[in-house]
């Protein structure tokens, strides 16, 4: 085992998990046993992934922005980076209409189906509180993911993982005002967070070593609590369509990868495929930007003054999975609930969908929530919100799964593409994770 890769432990973990699940659905307690038993090793390491990512961020942020030594080199990144975020983000939207749009899984739906899916879910508290978080975060004005972004109290920002966008700009903020004293005044708290930096990068490697485990636990866990095998039989061609855009979005990148940084891309993919995996078994990019940071950093060899940037805002901004599946899911329930929609309706969907993946917080579940937006800024009726969110409710957590996944491969191919546009693409400091491991053992 202790020769194996890393990513091969954490898909054996996966599979047996996923097999273990399944066997505990077959015996009488099986589900309770896993909620019981086997969770909570998943629960822990999720929350010790999240615990050290505000740090991570703080750390690693100012380290980026003060090694740069320069105001106008961190213009030019931040611009190349939003810029191609946008573009790639674009290009997942208009992938995902254009696929829903030519196999139409939701036109031979049948009423039955409908009617089933609606019965059972329309009322479910998990479809009813996306709902209610919906109408809370509409109810803002067009500048509101501004004001948002700007703490009132930096502590504050700190202690609430979904307000990452905020302690991304308190970060900024005072790298840009370090730069601008002067290195030998800087020096002091440049050193403390460099050191920083370090310990929580070590920090990283020793959760990992629990990583092949704990996805166990997750994944089994994920297959107790999967709703009605039927239902989800129901809806295989809409998760087929996303799962098929999703997929050629992966093929988008290695494109991306091999054309602009001349990488190998089944090289970049290896590279990537732990945090791939743990995004897989998390649902949630901000959980997994620690091990995305740590195997762009030191496995791809994309410069802390790039990655340090580029990631953790990818992580809060950039959904390219998330605005596909928002693209396909809100043409697809058109389509099944007989709602007339237009071309114009849907260049309207690319703009929400663009404006809803900045807008999703990067945990589970979230591009459900931001979907009733992008719905709403089709004139979808308020009435049939929640038949429309019952409809695709079943598949959601499987879905959010393969999503994530695209989310954060899109973070990393972004940093790669911006590290190399300023020559800041190097060589990888790690070959082997488990040469890593052995430093930490
Ligand atoms: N779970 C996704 C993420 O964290 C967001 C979503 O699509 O629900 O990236």
């Amino acid at each position: 085992m202790r020769k194996l890769e890393l990513h091969w432990k954490i898909l054996i973990g996966m599979v047996l998990g996923i097999v273990f699940g399944f066997a505990m659905t077959q015996i009488s307690g099986g589900k309770d046993f896993v909620s019981d038993w086997i969770q909570p090793l998943g629960t822990i390491f999720v929350k010790l992934l999240k615990l050290i990512a505000i740090p991570l961020i703080l750390a690693s942020l100012i380290k980026g922005i003060s090694d740069l030594k320069d105001i106008s080199k961190f213009k030019n990144i931040g611009l190349r980076t939003i810029g191609i975020y946008m573009g790639t983000t674009v290009v997942a939207i208009v992938l995902g209409l254009l696929l829903v749009n030519i196999l139409q899984p939701g036109d031979g739906i049948s009423t039955e189906t409908i009617d089933r899916l609606t019965n059972t879910y329309a009322s479910d508290s998990g479809v009813t509180s996306k709902l209610e978080e919906a109408t809370r975060q509409k109810s803002a004005g067009p500048l509101k993911f501004l004001e948002d972004m700007v703490p009132d109290n930096a502590i504050a920002a700190m202690s609430n993982n979904r307000l990452m966008l905020q302690v991304i700009f308190f970060t900024i903020f005072m790298g840009i005002s370090l730069l601008l004293i002067g290195e030998k005044r800087a020096k002091p708290l440049k050193d403390f967070f460099d050191s920083l930096n370090d310990v929580v990068l070590k920090m990283v490697d020793l959760i990992m070593l629990v990583a092949p485990y704990a996805v166990f636990a997750l994944l089994a866990n994920v297959v107790v609590s999967s709703g009605d095998p039927e239902l989800l039989v129901a809806l295989l061609k809409y998760a087929g369509v996303v799962v098929l855009g999703l997929f050629l979005m992966i093929v988008f990148y290695t494109i991306l990868v091999k054309l602009l940084t001349g990488k190998n891309p089944f090289w970049f993919l290896k590279e990537i495929s732990p945090a791939q995996l743990l995004a897989f078994s998390t649902s949630s990019s901000a959980a997994t930007l620690p091990v995305t940071m740590e195997r762009v950093e030191e496995h791809i060899g994309v410069d802390k003054e790039v990655s340090s940037f580029v990631l953790p805002v990818g992580a809060t901004i950039n959904m390219d999975g998330t605005s596909l599946y928002q693209g396909v899911a809100a043409v697809f329930i058109a389509q099944a609930l007989a709602f007339d929609l237009p071309l114009s309706g849907q260049l309207t969907i690319i703009l929400t969908a663009l404006l809803a993946s900045i807008g999703t917080a990067a945990v589970p579940g979230a591009g459900m929530v931001m979907l009733v937006i992008v719905l709403e800024s089709v004139g979808f009726p308020a009435d049939k919100l929640a038949i429309g969110l019952a409809l695709i409710f079943a598949v959601d957590r499987p879905l959010d799964m393969f999503r994530t996944v695209v989310n954060i491969t899109g973070d990393a191919t972004v940093s790669m593409l911006v590290a190399k546009s300023v020559g800041k693409l190097g060589k990888p400091r790690v070959k082997e994770w488990d040469d890593h491991l052995d430093e930490v053992k």
